[in-house]
């Protein structure tokens, strides 16, 4: 059995040994248009801080028994009805013909279209995606002088805060009104606002980059009409998927992505799709969702594989998990924020409670706070999210097994919580946030009666 993976990713590294394990005697054959095998995205706002020592330390070798890769090979076209697909090496066009084909094509930093920000790419003007333009971007880091990151996602802040590591002027602007505001609510936002604010960076909600100006190299930019000197400018406002290859197929392709199903096939059974270039099912509703991160990537990438040698896994749908570390902040998130919770229908209640990282008697003890959102219906979490200098991304993971268990109000109450004052509180912030929903959701009740 021919299967080919087309893009080798972080969905595509699961992928392959998903392969290799139901099926050792599959030709797994890898085709990819990088020039090394491996890249793990996640450490490159740290290896532009410097807290990862070397670009090198995220760039990683692949190998399985019995595999053929095709690097620096770029996926142009894929022709379903005979089962084949053609990549382009060197300007020479070649094909190759599969059983099954996984595509892991990902997602391309989206650059608005601002005057000057493809003119200037790679001189002055950035994206944070690859050993390349990141090294790039970290040679052109200059003590003193200012750095423009457009869009206040885990990535634009990940990065501002290594720039700002580097000695550089760290100015964020956001069009939102806060920050991380697709993963968490403004009064949680706030939290982290006033921790970018001791770290010197200066981020300017509901702000617009207009234009970047300069003619070899980035000399200033206009941000709501006004002028100023820079040096440097990020994009990080997002991400496009990498679809129009399927879409051009013939393949579905939805609002989200490709579309899969729980299997992670296509609308070719014989195709597989995962990670940032998919639409996938959300986990609470089934509702069609995206997912762009690693974790999602991962697991599909193992159930793809699977199913792909002949084996039998379904993807039970994306929660948008996430952990991020803005300086000294841990911020987590899953399920839906406030915000999404309402677009997608739900009438919703919300909780913050704030507790300890350890008993107030223990030295080291640090605020943490955690925001949960219930529906008001059935009292069922569909949404938690945490900020604590340590510690948010373990509640978190807590909160993300729960909603996956249908947990309501009054299971919260009876999650049992591992103790010991070097690690944490006995009465712990997620008792807390649950004692708290679960008064509140009784006011709810009597109100409806
Ligand atoms: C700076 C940064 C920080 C991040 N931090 C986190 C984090 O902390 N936690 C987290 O969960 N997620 C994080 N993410 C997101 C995470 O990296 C992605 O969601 C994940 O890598 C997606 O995996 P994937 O397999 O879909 O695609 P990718 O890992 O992007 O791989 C896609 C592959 O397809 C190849 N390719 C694309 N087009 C073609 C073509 N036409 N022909 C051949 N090959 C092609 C590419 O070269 C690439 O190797 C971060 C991303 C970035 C950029």
């Amino acid at each position: 059995m021919r299967i080919i993976l087309a893009g080798l990713g972080a969905g595509g590294l699961f992928a392959g040994i998903a392969v290799k394990k139901r099926n050792p005697k599959a030709k797994l054959i890898i085709v990819d248009k990088k020039d090394y095998d491996l890249l793990s995205p996640c450490g490159l706002p740290f290896a532009i801080e410097g807290i990862v020592p070397s670009f090198e330390d995220v760039v990683h070798e692949y190998h399985l028994p019995d595999i053929e890769k095709y690097m620096k090979h770029e996926v142009i076209k894929l022709d379903p009805k005979n089962k084949k697909i053609t990549a382009l090496h060197e300007g020479t066009k070649f094909d190759l013909e599969y059983d099954k084909l996984i595509l892991d094509l990902g997602s391309s930093p989206f650059i608005p279209p601002i005057p000057g920000a493809f003119e200037l790419l790679n001189k002055g003007v950035f994206t944070v995606s690859d050993i390349y333009d990141c090294s790039n971007l970290k040679k052109w880091a200059k003590p003193q002088q200012k750095a423009i990151v457009v869009g206040a996602g885990a990535i634009g802040l990940e990065t501002a805060v290594a720039l700002r590591h580097n000695g550089m002027e760290v100015v964020v602007i956001e069009m939102l009104d806060s920050v991380l505001p697709k993963a968490i609510d403004s009064d949680m936002a706030d939290i982290l606002s006033v921790h970018l604010d001791e770290l010197g960076i200066k981020v300017m909600k509901g702000s617009r980059l207009e234009k970047i100006n300069g003619e070899d190299k980035v000399k200033s930019v206009v941000i709501d009409g006004h002028e100023t000197d820079t040096h440097l400018v990020v994009m990080a406002s997002g991400v496009k998927q990498n679809c129009e290859i399927a879409r051009t197929a013939g393949l579905e392709v939805g609002r989200f992505g490709i579309v899969t199903n729980e299997r992670m096939q296509t609308s070719d059974p014989d195709i597989y799709a995962i990670g940032d270039c998919v639409q996938v099912k959300n986990a609470m509703d089934g509702k069609d969702w995206t997912m762009q991160l690693a974790v999602a990537a991962y697991r599909q990438g193992l159930v793809a594989g699977t199913n792909a040698a002949g084996g039998n896994d379904e993807y039970m749908g994306a929660l948008t998990t996430f952990a991020s570390k803005i300086g000294e902040i841990e911020v987590a998130a899953t399920g839906y924020n406030s915000h999404f919770a309402k677009e997608r229908g739900y009438d919703i209640f919300s909780v913050k409670a704030k507790g300890l990282t350890r008993p107030d008697w223990f030295p080291g003890a640090q605020e943490i706070v955690l925001k949960v959102i219930f529906n008001k219906k059935d009292g069922k979490i569909i949404g938690a999210q945490c900020i604590a200098p340590q510690g948010a991304a373990g509640r978190i993971n807590v909160m993300s097994t729960a909603i996956s268990a249908g947990f309501d109000v009054h299971r919260m109450q009876n999650i049992e919580l591992a103790y010991c004052p070097a690690v944490s509180e006995t009465y712990d912030v997620i008792n807390k946030a649950a004692d708290i929903a679960s008064k509140k959701f009784e006011l709810i009740k009597k109100r409806s009666v």
